[in-house]
């Protein structure tokens, strides 16, 4: 091991690598820590109601009607899909270690999460387009993953679009600075702009009993964004009220 007078020397360089890697988990620590509490926070309440209301029934306050039963069927399904989507950020979190990198092309990887999708937007009576430019656009990526994103970004486009909406998936590739572009437009309900920057965070939802209606943990951007910037890309919004919202993912192209 050698150092130079400038400290830039394979020693100085392995402390600061290891600074690094000890700041890394520093931060994953104390992500994990704020999501254990807010974990708690969001499992507490659906399992009051459900522990309520068995308690009502075995007391003889409720009849066991069928009514009464798919109430709490209801929530009960909703407690799994909550326990569902911490699973998928737990594994979103440690993603940077387990990436199983593959090269492909986007376009395959966006027609499978459109094709996964078929029965939701066939359901809404919506079309999804999908431009794809002439050119190949390679990317090094876990495939499973990053189909996970584009389904988490266009299963929200078609579930804050009205029926019969539109959605159109460009998909570019940007020579000049490396990377592979993909627009995901809706022309549905948009996002205010105040709340533009919040909806990455964890449990956050614009309309609590709307998205609660429509399934939603608030979870879903939070894991998308972490898969996207395990791959060292990122994500980006711009929406408008009323008009709808395009969500673009970078990442590097590869040189397939
Ligand atoms: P959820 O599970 O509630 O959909 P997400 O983390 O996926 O959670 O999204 C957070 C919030 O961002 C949603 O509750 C919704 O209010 C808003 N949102 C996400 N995508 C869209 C979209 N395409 N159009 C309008 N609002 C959106």
């Amino acid at each position: 091991v050698q150092v130079d007078e400038e400290g830039n020397g394979d020693a100085s360089r392995i402390a600061r690598g290891i600074n690094y890697v000890v700041h890394q988990l520093d931060e994953q620590e104390k992500w994990r820590q704020v999501m254990m509490e807010d974990l708690a926070h969001e499992l507490r309440t659906p399992l009051m109601l459900v522990s309520n209301q068995i308690e009502a029934i075995a007391d003889g306050i409720f009849e066991p009607d069928q009514t009464r039963m798919e109430k709490i069927l209801r929530d009960l399904s909703r407690l799994t899909r909550l326990v569902g989507d911490i699973e998928r950020i737990i594994q979103a979190q440690s993603a940077r270690f387990e990436l199983r990198l593959e090269e492909i092309d986007v376009v395959p990887v966006i027609k499978q999460a459109i094709a996964s999708l078929e029965e939701a937007y066939r359901a809404k009576n919506m079309v999804i387009e999908l431009i794809t430019p002439k050119i190949p656009c390679p990317i090094l990526v876990d495939v499973d993953k990053m189909t996970q994103v584009f389904v988490n970004i266009v299963y929200n486009a078609i579930k804050y679009t009205q029926e019969s909406g539109k959605i159109e998936i460009i998909t570019e590739h940007m020579r000049e600075t490396g990377q592979i572009v993909v627009h995901v437009k809706d022309n549905g309900v948009g996002i205010p702009q105040e709340e533009l920057p919040k909806i990455f965070e964890r449990f956050y939802r614009i309309d609590k009993s709307q998205s609660r209606e429509a399934g939603g943990s608030g979870l879903g951007l939070t894991i998308t964004k972490r898969l996207i910037e395990s791959h060292d890309g990122r994500i980006d919004v711009s929406s408008k009220p009323g008009i709808g919202s395009v969500f673009t993912v970078s990442i590097p192209a590869s040189s397939m």
